[in-house]
């Protein structure tokens, strides 16, 4: 009997149940809702091949399309003070960081810091992750951008900062809030030291980042279709009592409206930051080594 129980029923078990496909393989484009294999996705990354609407792309990907060759080095964020206010909502704020370092990462925050070699010179990349508590900024995201600041200065290199941001870190409240003065004076120290410092707004970039270093770039990129703004829709539209026009916040609005000086895709982000940088710092267009 124990072995019908243990050997066979499992056994046939196996050979009857359906094979179930990986939930992740397959996944469908918000805008046109086409079926997207995952393996076009990457290697489109993570632009819709049927729409070009532009999915979020992790920093990994983000960097590796960006630099020279796919190659670049990582830069930790310095150590900071973890959960200083003991902040606690429905769960404790130490347990939301454990949760989501468990699914990002040991030590991951929600900014990655890298440089290397863009078009055949030195550049400081900072990176945020929306997958990471919706890429908001606390204490370690804000030392992340004095880090990237300083490191670019001691390079002499650009600085070039991707945002993707639902604000300040409501769990460490007025820190978080310190993080916008903070992020500011270190972007103005690169702009003295006649570095150019370039953002490139992605979905979403909202609140304290868009209110402190995401808007003060030389050049504002922003990719395709990207909501931008400060407060949420509903909000503006509850306080002002009006409709808001169609489009509102996103990267084509805020283009028509002054926000932001250029659209472009992905596919295109690393030749326009190559031309940009070297416009900037009048330097003639070196022999472009081709992406990863
Ligand atoms: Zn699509």
């Amino acid at each position: 009997m124990n072995w019908l129980t243990n050997f066979v029923r499992p056994k046939l078990r196996a050979l009857v149940a359906r094979k179930e496909a990986p939930e992740n393989l397959w996944l469908k484009c918000p805008n046109c809702e086409q079926m997207l294999f995952h393996r076009d996705l990457e290697a489109s990354q993570q632009v819709c091949t049927h729409c070009e609407h532009h999915l979020r792309i992790r920093p990994a990907a983000r960097l590796e399309a960006l630099f020279d060759d796919g190659k670049y080095d990582s830069h930790p964020l310095p150590k900071t003070p973890i959960d200083p206010l003991r902040f606690r909502d429905r769960k404790r704020y130490t347990d939301r960081l454990k949760e989501a370092q468990a699914e990002i990462g040991p030590h991951a925050e929600a900014l990655v810091v890298a440089s290397g070699n863009i078009g055949g010179h030195a550049t400081v990349a900072a990176v945020c992750d929306f997958a990471f508590m919706g890429g908001s900024m606390g204490i370690a995201v804000g030392e992340g951008i004095l880090m990237a600041a300083s490191l670019a200065i001691e390079k002499a290199a650009p600085l070039v900062v991707f945002s993707a941001s639902g604000g300040a870190r409501m769990q460490e409240a007025i820190l978080s809030l310190m993080q916008m003065p903070r992020t500011t004076i270190a972007v103005q120290r690169v702009k003295e030291a006649g570095l150019p410092y370039i953002v490139v707004l992605t979905d979403p970039t909202t609140g304290g980042v868009t209110a402190s270093f995401a808007m003060l770039g030389d050049i504002h990129i922003a990719e395709p279709g990207a909501l931008i703004g400060f407060s949420g829709q509903r909000v503006i539209q509850d306080t002002i009592r009006e409709t808001l026009p169609p489009g509102f916040q996103r990267a084509e609005y805020q283009f028509d409206h002054g926000m932001v000086d250029m659209i472009v895709h992905r596919h295109k982000m690393r030749e326009t930051l190559i031309r940009i940088t070297d416009l900037l710092l009048k330097r003639p267009p070196a022999e472009t080594p081709a992406a990863a």
